[in-house]
């Protein structure tokens, strides 16, 4: 899947640059590092100068060749010899290594039939033709064809309407305008959310069927050259993908909240809630253009309109479409590579790393880009043992299978190994898809500064400066005028929070383990995303040719897993995490606000629409409801909270600062039992119950939106029951997270008076 990547062009940061240069190569830096004393630092960045120096750039090409060579979708045979490859490397490389299997419904199509029956007839190629100029693009015998995983069966035919992205504020528009989808089917836009929401809002509304097209404007031509040429999606190619109801819950869709193990109970097949409710299908650009050609009725709006040689009409019709989808609901085994160094000191804290190596076909940048990277981590990781080195706390590679339809291997797995977990489970870090760029990286506040601490040790390969000071220097340049302030003024560089798409998930949002994610990119062309053009070729012309951020990746994935595997406390930090709090509870007392103006502006305006509609009869309006005036909410209780952590958060930094100061550390047993505490801390920000309506999400901070699947949405419960006017949950809620906040709080506490009532060594 997806990670949030920036773009900008190359040659107005170099003179943003020229004052910021890191140190010469080789010279150690002796900077502090938080959960180290003053001595530990010096050896550790030592131990990391010789990591850096074991890191070989061949290796990712190539191994990147080599998994990347046929197609190795979850259940394919080549997937399979992946990951005994992958293991019997780990294995080489001196860990304890294991092959894990769950068994997952993976459905794989066995009819495919979209035709146009009116005006005139059309029958959907469905196919992404081999180019000569991508030496793996001929294996159609081993690639699955175009189709969206987990959408039903069925045989709908019906009049067209288009939807734009199919988000539910489209459906207001279309709404407007008296357009309404019942009994039709509806064409979407990638682009907008996770595209397992198009089909779900699709259905609310009563539509029959629906179908996914890549525009141009968002994913070709309109973006630049297209493949083989360029980077962009040229007009065959199509994105394959998901389209469970992952907000629902992710993983295998018949085994909620338990590992998919041989004998784990299975709902029936129409149990299963995460499956959509209408057939789906994702087509190309080439396959839309007679379709959308064919639509008449109202234009759609200004900002509806893709890139396609038409003028965009929403319908319905005179386009009558006809959707045959059949599909294979086999159960097939799921691999999970799973390497393990056991810590010497601490054996039962785990620091946990992991990307996955399954794909839709041949997968080079998704996610063959950041799997090679977490290899060589790993093997630099074996090389440092060789040489006596053993890590303070136990280290876990993972590579995952089934992510691509729905985090199937590393949720089964949270899943299965969900109370070991919860106690020893200290840190995940995961990353997926790597390209030339900017250092990305979402997760846990708590670990804001250590991540900042980390890039400011990791030069960038093409400018030489930390990838630190190059996202900086991006958020100065490109940024919000918030940003651009924050950027100048702030000591650390904000990460954004974790909604959903890759592996991360069950870790942070089922278990409550602080984790981050982390890839580099926004300066590699796109368009090969989930198609069998995403090849070694495309990759190596327009991914990262040499590698270099393939090495970047590694030094990044490296540092943060040798830090937190050796510190003598972990390093997390609460007054970041307090600091992003903050601005959530913010946000969300001022989205009441914003509303209440919002509606309180609609309802007159629908009064005034009403009385200039009888005047002209020409305009279609609809006008909507009123809506009812929106209340003042009470957030006290959440305010309090909040002061109350920041107060907390304040004093325990200000002892581990005092701490660092000192140079000295903590006795063994203290480095332990605040261990103990800290890594609790994020469980404290998980409830057993959930939120609303989705249990399986825990995490009462950060969760992906119930509408959007992959973005965010921070303090859900509450911000998510103010969207949908749920005025009665939205105060319950803020009881809910005021009270998690205050189960953190006490947390932080505890580990405040371990650490300030301890001598020190
Ligand atoms: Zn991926």
């Amino acid at each position: 899947m997806i990670i949030n990547k920036p773009l900008i062009k190359l040659c107005s940061l170099a003179l943003l640059f020229s004052f910021t240069l890191t140190l010469p190569a080789g010279a150690i830096d002796n900077k502090p590092l938080l959960g180290f004393t003053r001595d530990g630092a010096i050896r550790q960045r030592e131990m990391e100068t010789r990591f850096d120096s074991l890191l070989k750039k061949e290796n990712l090409r190539e191994w990147m060749k080599r998994l990347a060579a046929r197609p190795h979708h979850l259940g394919s045979a080549y997937g399979k010899e992946n990951a005994e490859f992958i293991a019997s490397q780990f294995r080489s490389w001196g860990y304890e290594t294991e092959i894990e299997q769950f068994d997952v419904l993976f459905p794989t199509p066995k009819t495919r039939l979209l035709e146009m029956t009116a005006p005139e007839k059309f029958t959907a190629r469905l196919a992404e033709p081999a180019l000569k100029e991508d030496s793996t693009s001929n294996q159609a015998s081993e690639q699955l064809p175009i189709y969206n995983a987990y959408s039903i069966d069925g045989d709908v035919t019906a009049q067209l309407v288009y939807v734009n992205y199919g988000v539910p504020k489209d459906y207001d528009a279309l709404a407007e305008r008296g357009i309404d989808v019942k009994g039709k089917i509806v064409i979407a836009r990638y682009g907008g959310s996770w595209r397992g929401i198009k089909p779900k809002v699709a259905a609310e509304h009563g539509a029959v069927g629906c179908l996914i097209y890549s525009d141009p404007r968002d994913d070709g031509y309109f973006q630049g050259d297209v493949y083989p040429k360029g980077a962009w999606r040229n007009e065959n190619g199509a994105q394959r993908g998901s389209v469970a109801d992952m907000p629902l819950f992710p993983g295998d869709p018949l085994t909620p909240g338990i590992g998919a193990t041989k004998d784990a109970k299975r709902l029936a097949l129409k149990d299963a809630p995460t499956l959509t409710k209408i057939p789906v299908m994702p087509i190309s650009y080439a396959d839309a253009l007679p379709l959308l050609r064919s639509l008449a009725g109202p234009m759609a709006p200004e900002d509806w309109r893709g890139a396609l040689p038409i003028s965009y009409h929403l319908g319905p019709g005179p386009a009558i479409v006809h959707l045959k989808l059949e599909f294979d609901w086999k159960t097939v085994p799921c691999y999970n590579v799973i390497a393990k160094i056991r810590g010497s000191e601490r054996p039962d804290e785990w620091i946990i790393r992991g990307n996955h190596h399954d794909a839709w076909v041949n997968g080079a940048d998704d996610p063959i880009s950041g799997l090679v990277a977490e290899m060589e981590e790993a093997r630099a990781i074996g090389e440092l043992m060789k040489s006596g080195w053993k890590p303070k706390r136990t280290i876990v590679y993972a590579a995952w299978d089934g992510e691509e339809p729905g985090l199937l291997g590393s949720t089964e797995w949270v899943e299965a190994h969900a109370d070991l977990l919860k106690r020893n489970a200290a840190v995940y870090i995961n990353s997926d898809t790597n390209g030339r760029g900017f250092l990305g990286v979402g997760g846990s506040h708590t670990l804001e500064k250590f991540i900042n601490e980390v890039g400011r040790d990791v030069t960038d390969p093409q400018t030489k400066v930390s990838v630190l000071e190059r996202i900086r220097a991006l958020r100065i340049v490109r940024g919000s005028t918030d940003d651009k302030r924050e950027a100048r003024e702030r000591a650390d560089l904000r990460i954004s929070a974790l909604g959903s798409g890759s592996d991360y998930s069950p870790f942070i949002q089922h278990l409550g383990i602080a984790s981050l994610n982390i890839g580099y990119g926004g300066e590699d062309g796109g368009g090969s995303y989930h198609s069998v053009y995403d090849s070694f070729d495309h990759y190596t012309r327009f991914g990262d040719p040499n590698f270099d951020y393939g090495i970047a990746l590694a030094q990044t994935g490296g540092r943060i897993v040798l830090r937190l595997a050796n510190a003598d406390v972990l390093p997390l930090v609460f007054g970041n995490f307090a600091d992003a709090v903050e601005r959530y509870v913010r946000e969300v007392a001022k989205l009441t606000d914003d509303m209440r103006e919002e509606t309180r502006q609609k309802n007159r305006q629908i009064n005034e629409r009403s009385l200039w509609i009888i005047a002209d009869p020409t305009e279609v309006y609809v006008a909507p409801k009123a809506e009812a005036p929106v209340p003042h909410l009470n957030f006290a209780p959440l305010q309090n909270s909040l002061a109350r952590l920041q107060e907390s958060a304040r004093s325990f930094d200000g002892v581990m600062n005092e701490a660092a100061a000192s140079g000295r550390a903590l006795p063994l047993e203290a480095q332990k039992s605040l261990d103990g505490i800290l890594i609790q801390t994020e469980r404290a920000m998980t409830r057993e119950q959930g939120l609303p309506r989705r249990s399986w999400y825990k995490h009462q901070i950060y969760a992906p939106g119930f509408y959007t699947g992959y973005g965010v949405k921070t303090l859900p419960g509450v911000r998510e029951a103010i969207e949908q006017r749920n005025w009665k949950e939205a105060s319950e809620q803020v009881n809910i997270i005021a009270e998690t906040i205050d189960r953190l709080t006490a947390e932080i506490d505890r580990a405040t008076k371990i650490a300030r009532q301890s001598p020190r060594n």
